[in-house]
């Protein structure tokens, strides 16, 4: 099987490299030349190209390029392929990717790998990247079960174990553990940094360990994928980040209030909950 990557960065040339591994032939199209010629000499992709007529020879195609760019590189692809060419991407968000990409192409599958670094471009890759990762797909009741199974064995290649849900439950869910954690963690990081007090300012930075870099960590990542993620998963992230205020303002009250047990129940209560989510 060959298999084409359109968007050599960090999770389509960290996809590339494992693929070429396992023994597949990986066809690559990325839009600078730089980064095909780099693709090739790393080995994510056996050829590179900034042209879309490679992937022609392709039986299944990762889209890996940002969300904004999915559903129109599909529609430029469209002339070059077989009927029975399957497209999967790779979009942090699915509902609207899988709403369009379905539309153009009846062999899509949604597809998100939950793994990656705070780093882009194809010099981020990395193998194994997705080895033990959780690895979402996201059919509708349309999608073709060839096609499906295809993308989940390949994904289970990757050493990922594969979680199968409708687009709109996974856009909920991500919107709490990854989108909505974005966004706290970059408010984080404007609310110490807007102290007007230098002094004070100046020793929290050189205070600042290994508490301050886990909660700063995902709001000092990569800006074009958190603006992605409001853009594209706007309903559910406003949603999740109400009710994280309303959480918020609750603790501001207790506090106010001097309400120590109350507060004490709460902290005991999220000490307990924690370590079902890792
Ligand atoms: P990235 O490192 O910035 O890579 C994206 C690559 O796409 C760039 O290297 C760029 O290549 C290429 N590109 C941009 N526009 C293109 C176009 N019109 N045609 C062809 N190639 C184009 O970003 P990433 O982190 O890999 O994210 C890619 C996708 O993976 C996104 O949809 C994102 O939602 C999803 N994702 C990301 C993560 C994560 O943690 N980073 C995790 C899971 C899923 P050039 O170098 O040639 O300009």
């Amino acid at each position: 099987m060959k298999l084409g990557i359109v968007g050599l960065g960090l999770i389509g040339g960290s996809l590339g490299l494992d693929l070429r591994d396992r023994g597949f032939e990986v066809l690559g199209v990325s839009r600078r030349q730089s980064t095909c010629d780099l693709a090739v000499a790393m080995g994510v992709a056996d050829r590179a190209s900034l042209d879309l007529s490679l992937l022609a020879e392709a039986d299944l195609i990762f889209i890996c390029t940002p969300i904004a760019k999915i559903a129109p590189t599909i529609e430029q692809l469209i002339p070059y392929l077989r009927p029975e060419t399957i497209i999967t991407d790779v979009g942090s968000v699915k509902a609207p990717i899988v709403s369009d990409c379905a539309a153009l192409w009846d062999n899509f599958v949604g597809g998100h790998p939950m793994a990656g670094t705070a780093n882009s471009g194809v010099e981020a890759a990395e193998r194994n990247l997705f080895q033990g990762a959780t690895y979402v797909i996201t059919p509708t009741e349309k999608t073709s079960v060839a096609a499906l199974n295809k993308v989940k064995d390949l994904a289970c290649s990757l050493g990922s174990s594969v979680i199968i849900t409708a687009p709109t439950v996974h856009d909920r869910a991500v919107a709490w553990i990854s989108h909505l954690p974005v966004m706290v963690s970059a408010g984080l990081i404007s609310a110490v940094t807007a102290e007007t007090d230098s002094q004070a300012l100046k020793l929290a930075i050189s205070l600042a360990s290994s508490g301050f870099r886990d909660t700063s960590r995902v709001g000092g990542g990569n800006p074009e994928l958190g603006l992605m993620m409001a853009q594209y998963n706007r309903e559910e992230l406003l949603r999740s980040m109400k009710q994280y205020r309303h959480n918020l303002d609750r603790f501001i009250e207790l506090i106010e209030a001097e309400n120590w047990q109350a507060l004490e129940d709460i902290l005991k209560s999220t000490r307990a909950k924690r370590p079902d989510f890792l």
